[in-house]
């Protein structure tokens, strides 16, 4: 009888991955959560194989509507600073390919990079991507390269210098007619553009060292509002000092953040937890460039990330509530 053992255990699994995705979402419904708990007792006791599938399909069926409802909107990770956000058909997604992870940070695997490249599900019909800045462990040219002339209906938002570097390995590809190079330094104000259903702001927020290390790379912080509705807010390798963002503070108030993705390291720093309280304010933070050697259990974390939200395993959702 080991197969059935097998099997017990199995839909066992199953459904403490179910209640583990539902668990991070943040808007489920209570009784929702002590259906699935009854649920998964009743498997536990030994279900008949039809009861088992009709439950099973009750909770998928509760459980895509809760991911994928009309007016939700999803956060994807993909690994390192790479997220997708999902808001009904408009997909759009942060700093997807890079090769290196210089030893201590997430890469993205083999096969979400080929479902990328080829428009699997649920990186089918991508609309924008997004590149904070043009290190190796945010951006690769070749791979860049490669997504869009695969994936013709992505436009691409870039710093200058990652669009220089794409141009150095091949000039005149036609994808340039759907790149936009910024050319921002610091100080600059941000800038705005509208493309279908995106308003894609954007705004030079120095690398993390500054003003000692990293002057000369160009990092932008993307404010991108989704059908008129879900606003996100990627940093890329921001610095926390307030003084990048007390130049800018009407701009900071003048939207609200829903979700803010910033690196992990605002998390732990004085800098960093007064920017977000003061100046972004975002609906709720996810930390990202989350190392791999933060501990998977959150008690065994650092203080200061045990009661923050980090993005750590590829593929985790995240549901983004309406601020
Ligand atoms: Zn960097």
């Amino acid at each position: 009888m080991r197969w059935k053992v097998d099997a017990i255990q199995g839909r066992a699994i199953q459904c403490r991955s179910i209640q583990a995705r539902i668990s991070q979402n943040r808007s489920t419904d209570f009784f929702l959560l002590k259906g699935i708990v009854a649920m998964k007792r009743i498997v536990q006791k030994g279900a008949s194989g039809i009861v088992w599938r009709l439950l099973c399909f009750c909770a998928l069926i509760l459980q895509s509507s809760l991911l994928l409802g009309d007016s939700s909107a999803t956060a994807h990770y993909l690994a390192n600073e790479g997220v997708m956000v999902v808001h009904g058909d408009t997909k759009v997604v942060f700093d997807p390919l890079f090769n290196n992870d210089y030893g201590r940070y997430q890469l993205l695997p083999e096969n979400m990079k080929q479902a990328l490249y080829s428009g699997e599900a649920p990186y089918n019909d991508i609309d924008a991507v997004f590149v904070s800045h043009s290190h190796q462990d945010h951006f690769s040219p070749l791979d860049m390269l490669k997504l869009m002339r695969l994936r013709q209906g992505i436009v691409l938002y870039a710093p200058a210098q990652a669009v220089d570097e794409l141009k150095a390995s091949a000039p005149d590809d036609a994808i340039f007619k759907r790149v936009t190079g910024l050319q921002l330094a610091y100080g600059d104000k941000p800038v705005v553009y509208k493309a279908n259903d995106l308003i894609i702001e954007a705004v030079y927020i120095p690398h993390s060292g500054w003003p000692e290390r990293m002057l000369d790379v160009q990092n932008i912080a993307f404010r991108i509002t989704l059908q008129n509705s879900t606003t996100v807010l990627h940093l890329g390798d921001a610095d926390t000092k307030d003084a990048h963002y007390e130049g800018d503070a009407e701009y900071w108030n003048e939207r609200e953040i829903d979700m803010a993705f910033p690196p992990y390291w605002y998390f732990s720093s004085k800098n960093g937890q007064h920017v977000l309280e003061n100046r972004l304010r975002p609906g709720h933070a996810v930390g990202i460039h989350v190392p791999t050697a933060m501990p998977a259990k959150v008690q065994d974390r650092p203080e200061d990330f045990r009661d923050r939200d980090l993005f750590t395993t590829p593929g985790e959702i995240r549901v983004i509530d309406k601020h």
